[in-house]
């Protein structure tokens, strides 16, 4: 009867410790077991990288005078199938200085899935950017910045770090203009990583205005604190 009740709380404790690991897992998309995944850059100067997944969409061309008139360099995760519906975005993006990463060519969540499905995704992705003209690096973030081993593993074999991001103004949700711009200046530390979106990547709506007019007020408001902006590969830079 001891050694039932023994088993029985022995039993309660693992599977307490798998929820409790499953829900920090869940939350912590920094976690990763190998390689580097970098979230923000350990750093006094006061440098952020601004970025944008899942475009390039009709949202890019407004979104790139902006940047444009104000100066600022800028990260664009892209989506393959996007990349292949508004190829000249892309160019547009590069002549301006801009850094062009890998977002998947789908946008569906690399959880679950095949190393072969994750690696096409990649593969793809790289190749349509690649023939668009874009000879910088590319970065690479998964859909949703989730993942399990396989991507991790990918990543590390290709000598890739995962870029993913610390300041979180889920302008994708239009949760009004004010509160993004909020949002993005009380989280932004010097090496932030900012994620913005100028594209729709899981079909849930995809009107990108309040990111487009958050955008000037972002740039003047962080440029007061004395922020500097700079592009991902440059930010790494930072890296103490
Ligand atoms: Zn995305």
């Amino acid at each position: 009867m001891k050694q039932k009740m023994l088993w029985i709380v022995l039993i309660f404790i693992l599977l307490l410790c798998s929820y409790v690991f499953f829900m920090w897992f869940k939350s912590h998309r920094s976690f990763q077991i190998l390689g580097k995944c970098i979230h923000r850059v350990e750093t006094s100067s006061k440098v952020v990288a601004l970025t944008f997944d899942d475009g390039p969409s009709e949202d890019t061309e407004e979104i790139l005078k902006i940047l444009s008139s104000h100066e600022v360099p800028a990260t664009f995760f892209l989506l393959g199938q996007n990349v292949e519906r508004f190829p000249s975005f892309v160019r547009r993006m590069y002549e301006q200085g801009h850094e062009i990463g890998n977002h998947s060519y789908s946008h569906r969540p690399f959880i679950f899935k095949t190393l072969a499905f994750m690696r096409d995704e990649i593969e793809k992705t790289d190749c349509v950017i690649r023939q668009s003209g874009y000879e910088g690096t590319i970065h690479f973030r998964a859909p949703y910045g989730r993942k399990l081993i396989g991507l991790p593993w990918i990543l590390y074999k290709s000598k890739r770090p995962h870029i993913l991001f610390d300041v979180i103004p889920d302008d994708w949700a239009s949760p009004g203009v004010s509160t993004i711009v909020n949002r993005i200046v009380a989280q932004t530390r010097p090496g932030s990583i900012i994620l913005c979106h100028d594209g729709n990547g899981d079909q849930t709506g995809d009107d990108r205005s309040q990111t487009v007019q958050a955008l000037p007020i972002v740039i003047d408001k962080l440029r007061a604190e004395g922020y500097r902006f700079v592009t991902i590969s440059e930010l790494l830079t930072f890296e103490k």
